[in-house]
């Protein structure tokens, strides 16, 4: 008999393009959602994108809230959750870089309130996707939450941020190949939901993408619009897959346990990139695609060594042999690699 079933959840609204956030009204009023607006921001996108914002809801006599978050922590997910809960408040929209989107995303998964998302850089999928990586101690995980009911992607907005956000974002991307094979691998050896068309247009993102790279280069609007639109499909294919599966694998694991070795030296992007490149190296060896991997991080200025992450060789190694007890996924490293072996993949991949 046949019993499978499928919940594919996308935003309804994708606009993305030279001055939209000027249209950011009219994108929200396109949903026909009720209630008052609660902005969530922090300090530099408060001024260049949620000020204008507020603007335009003032002017059609709507009064939004507005809260202004410094740092990712666990209050501050805290007092937007309960600002979110007031009784007037209809929906959310996370105005930022990934902390004020993250922190909107989950308030509002908490709450059962829809969110829209106004990325001010294009730094990770996280802006279009329901993953979300939340603080937890000294620590941050990634789970699963609702996608934005809409995306408000400025070019202009996200060609003036800092450069370094942009390259993460396209090295997030890039690192879909590596988190594709760890995907079949997994379906083949533990039989883990799989579809063919999420892992083909997760490829074929970052495929477009490395195809792209000349165009990638700092101040141009250009750049922005070609890595959001990757960003926006890689989003797309983690909600036709119901997972991130089609967009973080082990290169993922591996940024994650940095991220409690080391918390705030390197972006996340440029994490899963270097990561990246040493588990193309564990799939396929030395014939595989792990220097086109590299090549393209190198040719949009992305790290491509822990020195370059400014992240020592030991906590690499580190990361590496532990990475595989994050949670349960797996991942071409099984059940761990040991230190010798972990030692030989970053050598050889020229990682340190
Ligand atoms: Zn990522």
């Amino acid at each position: 008999m046949f019993q499978k079933s499928t919940w594919i959840r996308l935003p309804r609204n994708v606009v993305v393009g030279h001055d939209v956030l000027s249209r950011t009204v009219d994108v929200v009023d396109d949903l026909h959602l009720h209630g008052r607006p609660l902005i969530v921001t922090s300090p530099t996108p408060r001024e260049v994108a949620a000020a204008p914002i507020v603007a335009q809801y003032e002017e059609r006599g709507i009064d939004p809230e507005v809260v202004t978050v410094e740092k990712a922590t666990f209050e501050s997910v805290e007092s937007v959750t309960e600002a979110a809960g007031a009784d007037d408040i209809g929906y959310l929209l996370g105005v930022g870089g990934g902390k004020a989107i993250d922190i909107a995303k989950m308030a509002s998964d908490h709450c059962g309130k829809g969110f829209v998302s106004v990325p001010t850089a294009a730094s990770h999928d996280g802006i279009v996707s329901g993953r979300s990586s939340i603080p937890e101690g000294d620590t941050r995980h990634s789970v699963a939450a609702e996608p934005p009911l809409a995306v408000v992607a400025d070019t202009g907005v996200l060609a003036n941020a800092p450069w370094e956000l942009t390259t993460a974002g396209c090295a997030d991307i890039i690192s879909n190949y590596t988190a594709v094979l760890d995907w079949r691998l997994a379906n083949r050896l533990k039989d883990v939901e799989y579809s063919e068309y999420a892992a083909a247009l997760s490829e074929m993102t970052a495929e477009i993408l490395v195809d792209n790279a000349n165009m990638v280069r700092p101040n141009l609007e250009e750049s922005s619009w070609v890595v959001t639109k990757a960003l926006v499909s890689s989003g797309v294919a983690m909600s036709i897959a119901g997972s991130s599966r089609p967009a973080s694998g082990d290169e993922h694991l591996f940024s994650h346990q940095l991220d409690r070795l080391t918390p705030n030296t390197a972006l996340h992007g440029h994490q899963v990139g270097v990561g990246s490149i040493m588990t193309a190296f564990l799939h396929r060896g030395d014939r595989g695609i792990w220097r086109d991997i590299r090549d393209a991080l190198r040719a949009i200025d992305a790290p491509t060594t822990a020195t370059e992450l400014g992240i020592d060789d030991e906590t690499v190694i580190e990361a590496l042999t532990t990475c595989h007890e994050i949670r349960d996924r797996y991942t071409i490293l099984g059940d761990g690699m040991n230190e010798e072996a972990a030692r030989e993949v970053a050598r050889k991949t020229d990682v340190i």
